[in-house]
């Protein structure tokens, strides 16, 4: 039952916020973080982003949060926010080499990490080179699936509508499917 833990984060329905690239690994080889390809995105409105950023104060020192995870996002949306956000958040981080983690600190975090939800989009391992859809079949949602378990027609559709915006090495060069170049 691997894929167990995949339904059990989204029982609730809710979309894939960038705070999961923390914790995500690829299925098969285990490798993080995973390059992310933001394709389509939604910002919502945060209610008590004081509580969120004191939250992650507590995820930066039990070593959740993923500094590395930050690096490989390509946003290929329209959305200016999510350049916004992520340089902030990569600053964020640069800036605990002086300070301290604090809410105030990490407070530039919050924006990247709760208010984005990615409605489409593809996570890469760049170890074993497999990609995983977001969004392919039910919005927001990832797919981290096994070999066995992928629908090959569905994942190469999806690659399909997207690859005018998906790198070549992406579309031509991933597994356990690719488009040929
Ligand atoms: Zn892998």
């Amino acid at each position: 039952m691997k894929r167990a833990g995949i339904h059990l984060v989204f029982a609730g329905g809710s979309l894939l916020k960038p705070w999961l690239l923390n914790i995500l690994a690829c299925p098969i080889c285990k490798e993080h973080p995973l390059t992310v390809h933001i394709i389509q995105v939604e910002s919502n409105v945060l209610k008590d982003s004081a509580s969120l950023a004191k939250e992650l104060v507590i995820h930066f020192k039990k070593g959740v949060l993923s500094e590395p995870s930050l690096k490989p996002v390509h946003n290929l949306s329209s959305s200016k926010d999510v350049d916004k956000w992520l340089a902030a958040a990569r600053n964020a981080f640069a800036s605990l080499a002086k300070q301290k983690p604090t809410p105030t600190t990490l407070q530039p975090l919050v924006d990247f990490l709760h208010r984005l939800e990615v409605l489409e989009g593809i996570l890469r391992c760049e170890k074993c080179r497999r990609f995983y859809p977001i969004g392919s079949r039910i919005v927001g949602v990832p797919e981290l699936l096994p070999d066995a378990q992928r629908d090959k027609e569905a994942d190469l559709a999806f690659l399909r509508k997207h690859k005018d915006v998906l790198p070549e090495k992406l579309l031509s060069g991933s597994k356990p499917f690719a488009l040929k170049s």
